[in-house]
């Protein structure tokens, strides 16, 4: 397995493989991995003839008060697993080696990446959406590869790909739960064991409400407030927010459109975000 910084040698590992007839895979992450990372590598495996993951804490995607400079880092830690995953090359690209200093150029989604996460992170999306272009364009995959754990992130994606014409698929992976049911995060070492303990109340909260929507009819209010209420007091944290969507993110009014219940919860240090699928 190599490990690249650079662009340009990236683009040419890539274009030998391509000459080679491999379909290339790109796995976007911010490294710190867990096995919700390794999942996506797997997947990447299977159907790709070269396994590219990239490794960069994005800057652009972060606000000002968040947590940029303590988002945990391991590369020696992340070489390991992703070799143990038969990966073929990580580009782990320092800050400078993707944003030129007077960088002025934006990808901006206006529709999905409005609500949920994009009222309490302004800006989030249009720093995602700029780097996975850029690494679309670096790396020109045939198929990338996103967890559903961020479920908003993958429909930006999906909307962008298609607005923009990327000729990329995007796959999407299952969840990744610890056996509680938390969802597995790079920022859950940040809990402190009491509230790492409160914690798989979220999912626990959000599986039980999507039960109570799975048939329902009418107003949302109802339901989304016992399940509000369960949430806070079971996790002692705060609620950003709980929305019932539809598949392009939109909130929906009447239950019977709901096709997730989707949530950020500030639990201690840590912004937690999950979601459900209502059958
Ligand atoms: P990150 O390093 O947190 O930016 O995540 C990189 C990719 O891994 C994204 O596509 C995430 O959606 C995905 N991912 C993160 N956590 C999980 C999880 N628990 N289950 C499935 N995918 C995940």
């Amino acid at each position: 397995m190599r490990v690249l910084e650079k662009k340009d040698e990236v683009r040419n590992l890539v274009a030998r493989a391509r000459v080679g007839g491999r379909k290339i895979g790109l796995v976007p992450t911010m490294g710190f991995f867990h096995e919700g990372h390794l999942e996506l590598m797997r997947l990447c495996r299977s159907r790709c003839g070269l396994c590219l993951v990239s490794i960069f804490v994005n800057p652009t995607q972060f606000g000002p008060a968040e947590d940029f400079d303590r988002y945990p880092r391991d590369l020696e830690r992340d070489r390991a697993l992703a070799e143990a995953e038969s990966v073929d090359l990580i580009f782990a690209p320092a800050v400078e080696e993707m944003y030129a200093p007077d960088s002025s150029t934006v990808v901006l989604e206006n529709l999905v990446s409005r609500g949920l996460c994009g009222l309490g992170r302004p800006g989030h999306f249009q720093g995602v959406a700029t780097v996975v272009a850029k690494l679309f364009n670096i790396v020109q995959p045939d198929m990338a590869f996103f967890g559903r754990k961020d479920l908003q992130q993958l429909a930006v994606i999906r909307r962008m790909v298609r607005d923009l014409d990327f000729p990329v698929r995007v796959e999407a992976a299952p969840i990744v739960r610890e056996p509680d049911g938390l969802a597995l995060s790079s920022r859950n070492v940040y809990l402190e064991p009491e509230q790492r303990a409160r914690a798989p109340g979220l999912y626990r909260a959000l599986y039980r409400g999507a039960g109570m929507f799975s048939g329902a009819k009418g107003d949302t209010s109802p339901l989304l407030n016992e399940i509000h209420r369960e949430i806070e007091s079971a996790t002692g944290g705060r609620l950003e927010y709980l929305s019932a969507v539809d598949e392009e993110m939109e909130e929906v009014d009447d239950a019977s459109d709901c096709r997730y219940l989707a949530a950020a919860l500030h639990l201690g240090p840590v912004r937690l975000i999950d979601n459900v699928e209502v059958a």
